[in-house]
């Protein structure tokens, strides 16, 4: 984004740096599992090493590849950064060295914050155009690194796919990471776009090393726009790469005077005891450093949901009104009310014929039975609807918004349209005020943003990012949207992603204790952007119980739990064992059912009361709070599979046991995690599939806890409890 930035430094600490003979400047910068070196030299910053405490260092043979050259008047000029001491900064938790450039006058901030004692630390590269004239500047990665490795030692690479559209049968990737490997992951908000292309991973990165203290790092981006990762392995290196995602190339932006170009912030932590190791510091990061402390306030968060779309478009004013009754008589905490309720798409306004009285009213009745209420909105999308106060594609007024000239026979789908471009300052004031007077008339608590609301790619030439090559570009239909691929794709979701920032952060600070559910076609939005303007995901747009838990089985790998919804669909359950088997794989982390539980029997309704409560009073607090470990293979519906929480403050965890639709195995055992040898743990099985018992921390990591459950299809949850 082109920001104008004032610098917020709180505490400055002298630049407590050592300079050598050769002009150069070292800092340190450190958390309980993280350790970094930084070296200013003359012409360009670099990452030394990273060291997880205790262990060997990586150490990095590159610089930071500073862009070499700008754009000015369509003409190269080349840039000569060098090193400005007295402007940089050298603190506990911030370092920053600026390299200056004379002609053109550039200034280039390289920033390096930890934000909690734990964890990873962030880095930014900023660029300030302080001249007088615009000028367009090519692709500075976020993070380049180039660690020297030993050839003979063994590496592993794991990445996570984004849940988007059905997981994928694999989704956890952990790769041999051998000489030769050369790999790419990127990440949109358009995940599993084609077949034809590999999936899109949460942008995030792990590689260990594949001994007993399974010890390495992680990175991964804060940006919800094209982003990529990559890594090389090649004889005694490891190459590594950050930042926006340079294809289709070349990337340009422009920047005009006065204005900051903005790398995606990364972050980069050491970790120890492997993938789960990872994940329970860096979840607890993401909750600490990334999370809405508003959110996090409040003890019923993650909430339980009811939401409408179980009776699809049809929602009305009397269905609303009954779901409102049923969901408080089942313990429900939200009403949520999905697509279908608006005069048209682009038209926010609801319809009159399903809601004669209007929304505030259905949100109000919520209030009245002590529920939430939340609400689905498209707001990045135009249709045709010629209403007062619609987004009309065909309005002279908003025409250009939309990304490139609609056909005259277009027209909207029910319930997505055309995605305008954000990054367009009108389209985005508009956006603003539409989101702004959504949640005040309607008497929101939560919004739920679906549709693609970042542009593909844009065929304009008089928006602020970059034109497309007019020879190379393609422009096609999908899910009802027109689409551009050129090489300014991903200059285009680079403003349009700040824009909806924007917009979000402004709601947040006006509208404190508001939530924001990130849906986007379900699951394509996951990252550590949304992450940090949003406060749950909806992690997958397949709702069965096994796909359910393979979202959650991938996601949970990175992001708190609480944060990662499954929507619970109807589902054959003729047996009630098969009905909490249903439920329960959607109760890991943030629960909405999505079922007109009108329809329920009498037993099925008392279970899903029981359940409720169950998850309320004793699975939330874990799931918030405990340490995750992932103690089987990722489920297949078929084997069994099982995730352990535990909280060692509380010493009492829970695991949720899963037996797919395999006949012949009866019983099973998980090893356990995180318990100690030598303490001895009640076990107390919530549907008494066997007897309680207390047995050691020995035996429950080592032989396992054994799980007996005859039927396909069922499920047992076992709570662990630390006895003297
Ligand atoms: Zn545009």
């Amino acid at each position: 984004m082109m920001r104008t930035i004032g610098i917020p430094w709180l505490t400055l600490l002298h630049l407590a740096c050592c300079a050598s003979a050769l002009g150069q400047t070292s800092a340190h910068l450190q958390t309980s599992d993280t350790e970094l070196v930084l070296e200013a030299g003359s012409a360009a910053p670099r990452l030394v090493n990273l060291k997880v405490p205790g262990q060997p260092p990586w150490e990095n043979r590159g610089s930071e590849g500073l862009i070499a050259f700008v754009d000015i008047s369509d003409k190269p000029t080349p840039l000569h950064w060098s090193f400005n001491r007295e402007a940089s900064q050298s603190g506990n938790d911030r370092v920053t060295f600026v390299y200056d450039c004379a002609s053109p006058h550039l200034r280039l901030t390289w920033e390096w914050r930890s934000r909690q004692s734990y964890g990873p630390v962030e880095h930014q590269i900023r660029i300030e155009n302080l001249d007088n004239q615009e000028i367009w500047i090519p692709m500075q990665d976020s993070l380049a690194f180039n660690w020297q490795v030993d050839p003979q030692q063994p590496l592993e690479h794991s990445f996570v796919e984004k849940g988007a559209n059905t997981p994928s049968p694999l989704g956890t990737h952990q790769v041999p990471l051998v000489e030769g490997y050369h790999w790419t992951g990127t990440s949109s908000t358009y995940g599993d776009l084609s077949d034809s292309e590999p999936r899109e991973i949460i942008p995030w990165s792990l590689v260990q090393r594949r001994d007993a203290a399974q010890t390495g790092w992680y990175a991964g981006i804060e940006f919800s726009g094209r982003t990529r990762i990559a890594l090389t392995r090649d004889k005694d290196t490891l190459q590594g790469v950050l930042g926006l995602n340079p294809d289709p190339s070349p990337f340009k932006t422009r920047l005009a005077p006065g204005e900051v170009f903005e790398t995606p912030v990364v972050f980069l932590g050491g970790f120890r005891d492997g993938l789960d190791g990872a994940g329970n510091v860096l979840r607890r990061w993401v909750r600490a450093v990334l999370g809405n402390p508003e959110t996090w306030k409040n003890p019923n968060y993650p909430l339980v949901v009811n939401n409408s779309w179980g009776g699809g478009m049809d929602v009305d004013e009397q269905v609303a009104l009954r779901m409102i009754r049923d969901s408080a008589e089942l313990g429900v905490e939200m009403f949520h009310v999905d697509a279908g309720w608006f005069r048209g798409v682009g038209d926010w306004y609801p319809n009159p014929q399903k809601f004669p009285h209007g929304l505030a009213v259905i949100a109000d009745d919520a209030h009245k039975h002590g529920l939430k209420f939340g609400l689905w909105v498209d707001w990045t999308q135009a249709g045709l609807s010629t209403e007062p106060g619609a987004l009309n594609a065909r309005d002279p007024r908003v025409h250009d918004w939309m990304v490139t000239d609609l056909p005259a026979d277009w027209k909207p789908e029910p319930f997505k349209g055309q995605t305008i471009d954000l990054g367009v300052p009108e389209a985005k004031q508009w956006a603003q005020h539409e989101v702004e007077r959504i949640v005040t008339d309607y008497h929101l608590d939560m919004l739920e943003h679906d549709g693609y609301l970042v542009a593909h790619g844009c065929d304009r030439t008089d928006h602020p990012h970059a034109a497309p090559d007019p020879l190379n570009k393609c422009i096609y239909k999908s899910w009802g949207s027109y689409w551009v691929d050129s090489s300014n794709s991903t200059d285009v979701s680079y403003h349009a992603v700040h824009a909806y920032y924007d917009i979000y952060s402004k709601m947040r600070r006006d509208h404190p204790g508001l939530l924001f559910e990130i849906c986007n076609d379900g699951g394509r939005m996951v990252d550590f952007g949304s992450a940090s303007h949003g406060d749950y995901f909806s992690i997958t747009d397949t709702y069965d119980p096994l796909s359910n838990r393979r979202a959650f089985y991938d996601t949970s790998h990175l992001l708190p739990s609480a944060m990662l919804e499954s929507y619970v669909e109807k589902w054959p359950t003729p047996r009630i064992e098969n009905f909490r088997y249903m439920l329960r794989s959607g109760m890991m982390g943030w629960l909405t059912i999505m079922i007109d539980t009108n329809a329920w029997s009498p037993e099925q309704r008392s279970e899903a009361k029981r359940e409720i409560d169950l998850y309320k009073n004793e699975l939330r607090p874990l799931i918030r709070d405990a340490n995750l470990y992932h103690v089987s293979p990722r489920p297949d519906g078929v084997h069994w599979d099982a995730m352990e929480y535990w909280d060692p403050d509380r010493q009492r965890g829970v695991v949720y046991a899963f037996h797919g639709t395999v006949e012949g195995e009866k019983t099973h055992s998980f090893p356990l995690n995180g318990l100690q040898p030598s303490e001895r743990y009640r076990l107390r099985f919530y549907d008494h599939s066997v007897l309680d018992r207390t047995v050691t921390g020995r035996e429950l990591m080592k032989q396992g806890l054994k799980v007996t459950l005859p039927l396909p299809d069922s499920s047992e949850l076992i709570f662990i409890e630390a006895t003297p």
